[in-house]
This record gives structure tokens, C-alpha cells and sequence, in this order.
């Protein structure tokens, strides 16, 4: 049974009762722990201070999410429940009404101090196009990739929030034609629409997390921009991975979707041929049924569907910290480019213009390959939620400022 809530909340709004994202806001009180319920954040810290919530209250009361993410899944039910208890409960109106700041009055920050970031390579679509693209003479797919989730240590100093302008980056690139590389700004600058996963619960070095564990580790979900030079990449990534060609920024939303949230979008887990080794193995193996959509310049040139993933990620947890390596409060890892099998949902500028070679049609009649000066890019994500309502993401957006 849905729970009515007593907040005035928009058909189609991102937020309905059965989402209730955390963010850190910055309004007049500074920086303050919020939930998003339709228009407005329920200014949490505000509901401890009035002696609404007991449990962990130190933790909503400081500027970040870190606190309350490492209390752990039973606190995180509490917390959800109880503030689902006060949005609805029209006898707790008096008392919470005065705690609904409108969003649109305040800002939005980094919602968690980053402890460390990875980026995974997980869509068997975008991998095989990425492959084809930068290694056209040979297997679009290397040998490791259907046996492990491949991924890399990105910067984590770099993430930043939505609306955070992202200044063109520069560096070494050498075109396959060209005789020596070259230092510049990025020609080929591009996104990766990617599904972030934010870590709670730390562990001790030498601990693994098995794939069942995962939601006792995992405390919520966000949206990421995996902006990338691809001149720059191209040209460093061999053999060690990408470095400069990611590190410059990596944008994320400002709202963190709890997994309880995400209940109604568990769909079955892919097949996967050949069978993972017995580590990656989960007991009931599930994905999620996100919808992204990718806007440029306020055209949307794709819809990358989640649930088409091949390693989920349960299975990038467990490998994450399958040789021992420990989990810190606000670790986040990205699923990788979110690309499904048609063109129209690929999750890259590189794979819609299939390496610059097929302009991507934007509203008014202008092409693009990759990004301009001045071009803005927003990603927006759905799921089913409960009782036929909508799970919004919110987005995370970014605008390119030319190179310093
Ligand atoms: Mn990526």
C-alpha cells in the first residue's frame, strides 16, 4: 500500500515518497544534511535538532553523508522509515512543515567525501565498440573481459557535483597518422553515462565482500559522468589503462537513491557465457532496470538502458575486494558506459559518432562529433519504484569551459 504523503508532490516528479534521496544542501544554515521529497529537501539536521529522530543523530548533523553512510543497513532502514513515518503521518505536519526548504531556494554539494574511486568496463556493447573503434585490425573483445569485471583506480580528488563547470583538458595525443605526439587542448572531448555505487560499510584489509553481501555494504546509487579525452587516452591508455584522458573531472548527481528505494527495479542478472568463476557467482543474480537518458544541448541523442550490463554490481564488488584490498566509507565505483545494442542507446559520444566519423544530429540543425566549447551535457535516470511510481536520479550536469 502506497503511503500518502502530506507534501504537495508533482506528477512525474523525481521524488515521490517512495524514493526519499539523501544530499547535502547549502541554504542559510550552511551546509546541512537533506532528503528530497517532490520539490523540497527536508532539512534533516533540522528534524534531529527538533528531537524527531533519535538514533544517529551526530551523524545528520555534520556536512557530509560519510557519517551516516558507515552506520550501517539497520540505521539506514531506522532513519528511512522513520522519516517516511513523518512525510506521511499527518499529526507530524505542525512540526516537520516548517523543515521543507523549496530546492530550487538552496544549493546542491558533493553529497559524500570520496574516499577512493573506481570506474569499471562493464557493458559487453560499449566494450565491443570501443574495441572496434581504437583496435579496428584486431578482437573487438580482449581475452580477460568475459571472465572479470575490468576496471580502473580513477582520481578520486576530481569527482565533482552536478552543475560544477568542466574546463576542457589538456595534454599529449599523437593521432595514428601523426609522427610524434603533440601537446594541446583535447579535440575529442566526450562523456560516459555511467550508474555509480556508494560504500558504506567499510571493511578490514584483507576481507572480501561476496556478491550476497553487497547490500550490506552498499548504501546507495547516483548518477555519473565519466567525462574523457579521447585523443589523450588513445594514446597513454596502453598498457596500463586510462590516466589523464579521465582524470580531470568526474562529475556525479547530488542526490544518493538508497537501495531500499531500488527494491521494485531488481530485474534477473544477465547471462554470462562462459560461467564466472565461483567468487563471482550470486545465489539469485540480479541487475537493475534503469533508464538513462543523455541530453546535449538540450536534445536527447540516447537512452541507454542499465539492465543490459553484463557484470553487475554485486559481481564488481566482490571483485573489487577479492584479493583482500579494504573498502572505505564513500568509496564509489561507476558501472562503466552504459551502452545498450542499439545506436540510439549508446552511452558515449565516441560510439554515437563512431570515432567522429557520424554526426550526431543536436535540435536546430547543428552536428556534433564531441564537445564543444559552451556545450552542455545532463544525465537523467528512472527506475520503477513502488506501486507503479517512478524513481527519479535527478541529474547530473556539466558545461564545457574552453582550456586554460
Ligand atoms: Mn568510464
Amino acid at each position: 500500500m502506497l503511503p500518502q504523503t502530506w507534501v504537495p508532490v508533482p506528477e512525474g516528479s523525481d521524488f515521490p515518497i517512495t524514493n526519499l534521496p539523501y544530499g547535502v544542501f547549502r541554504g542559510t544554515n550552511g551546509r546541512r544534511i537533506g532528503v528530497a521529497i517532490g520539490e523540497h529537501v527536508l532539512d534533516l539536521a533540522g528534524v534531529v535538532e527538533r528531537g524527531l529522530l533519535d538514533g544517529p543523530s551526530k551523524a545528520l548533523r555534520t556536512a557530509t553523508l560519510n557519517d551516516f553512510m558507515a552506520s550501517g543497513r539497520p540505521q539506514w532502514t531506522r532513519v528511512r522509515e522513520r522519516i517516511t513515518e513523518l512525510l506521511t503521518d499527518e499529526s507530524c505536519r505542525g512540526n516537520v512543515e516548517p523543515l521543507l526548504v523549496r530546492q530550487d531556494a538552496v544549493s546542491m554539494c558533493l553529497p559524500f567525501d570520496v574516499a577512493d574511486y573506481v570506474d569499471f568496463y562493464s557493458s559487453k556493447h560499449h566494450a565491443t565498440n570501443v574495441g572496434k573503434i581504437f583496435r579496428p585490425d584486431a578482437e573487438a573483445l580482449l581475452p580477460n573481459w568475459t571472465h572479470l569485471p575490468v576496471g580502473y583506480h580513477g582520481r578520486a580528488g576530481t569527482v565533482v557535483v552536478s552543475g560544477t563547470d568542466i574546463v576542457r583538458p589538456c595534454g599529449q595525443r599523437k593521432a595514428p597518422a601523426d609522427e610524434t605526439p603533440a601537446y594541446g587542448p583535447s579535440t575529442r572531448l566526450d562523456i560516459e553515462a555511467e550508474v555509480g555505487f556508494v560504500v558504506g560499510v567499510p571493511t578490514l584489509l584483507g576481507e572480501r565482500v561476496s556478491t550476497v553481501d553487497f547490500a550490506d555494504h552498499v548504501f546507495g546509487v547516483i548518477l555519473v559522468n565519466d567525462w574523457s579525452a579521447r585523443d589523450i587516452q588513445a594514446w597513454e591508455y596502453v598498457p596500463l589503462g586510462p590516466f589523464l584522458g579521465k582524470s580531470f573531472a568526474t562529475s556525479v548527481s547530488p542526490w544518493v537513491v538508497p537501495l531500499a528505494a531500488l527494491a521494485e527495479a531488481r530485474v534477473a542478472g544477465p547471462r554470462q557465457d562462459p560461467a564466472p568463476l565461483d567468487y563471482l557467482l550470486d545465489a539469485a543474480p540480479w541487475a537493475l532496470d534503469l533508464a538513462l537518458a543523455v541530453e546535449w544541448n538540450g536534445t536527447v541523442v540516447s537512452r541507454p538502458p542499465f539492465a543490459s550490463m553484463y557484470w553487475t554490481p554485486g559481481q564488481q564488488l566482490a571483485h573489487l575486494t577479492v584479493n583482500g584490498a579494504s573498502l572505505r566509507t564513500g568509496d564509489l565505483y561507476a558501472s562503466g558506459t552504459v551502452s545498450g545494442s542499439a545506436k540510439e542507446e549508446r552511452g558515449s559520444f565516441l560510439e554515437l559518432s563512431w570515432g567522429g566519423t557520424e554526426p550526431v544530429a543536436l535540435a536546430g540543425g547543428v552536428t556534433r562529433t564531441f564537445l564543444e566549447d559552451g556545450d552542455t551535457v545532463t544525465l537523467r535516470a528512472g527506475a520503477p519504484g513502488l506501486d507503479g511510481t517512478r524513481i527519479g536520479f535527478g541529474e547530473v550536469t556539466g558545461t564545457v569551459l574552453p582550456a586554460r
